[in-house]
């Protein structure tokens, strides 16, 4: 099956979440470039660039979240299984997103009702 595929993709996505996390540790450094970011930081002040880091840092941390219970379940062997019918999510679905939780329809009902903070 893809399984070892996929998770080798989630192993490469978490080294990648990893490394713009250590980078994104550092609020006020890694949001403007060095010399040619000089123009865009005077035109904002620093509450808006604490903000915009510390969601890109939330961000890359629900993304690391979900790729480790992405893993976490592929050990436990319930990978490919959604959270919410426990039916079988489509391997489309999953080589699009390996670390998807929830099958299509499932996924299609959450966002209608707007709750995505399930969806880790
Ligand atoms: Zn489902």
């Amino acid at each position: 099956m893809l399984l070892d595929e996929l998770r080798g993709r989630l192993e490469d996505s978490l080294l990648q979440v990893e490394d713009a996390l250590v980078h994104a540790g550092d609020a006020s450094v890694t949001v403007m470039p060095d010399q040619s970011g000089a123009a865009c930081l005077s035109e904002m002040d620093a509450p808006q660039l604490q903000a915009m880091a510390t969601g890109i840092r939330d961000r890359l941390i629900q993304v690391r979240m979900k790729i480790e219970a992405a893993l976490a379940r592929i050990s436990a062997g319930c990978f490919g299984i959604c959270c919410q019918c426990e039916g079988e999510i489509d391997n489309d679905r999953l080589e699009r997103d390996p670390a998807a939780v929830f099958c299509a329809t499932c996924m299609v009902e959450r966002e209608i009702h707007g709750d995505r903070l399930v969806d880790f």
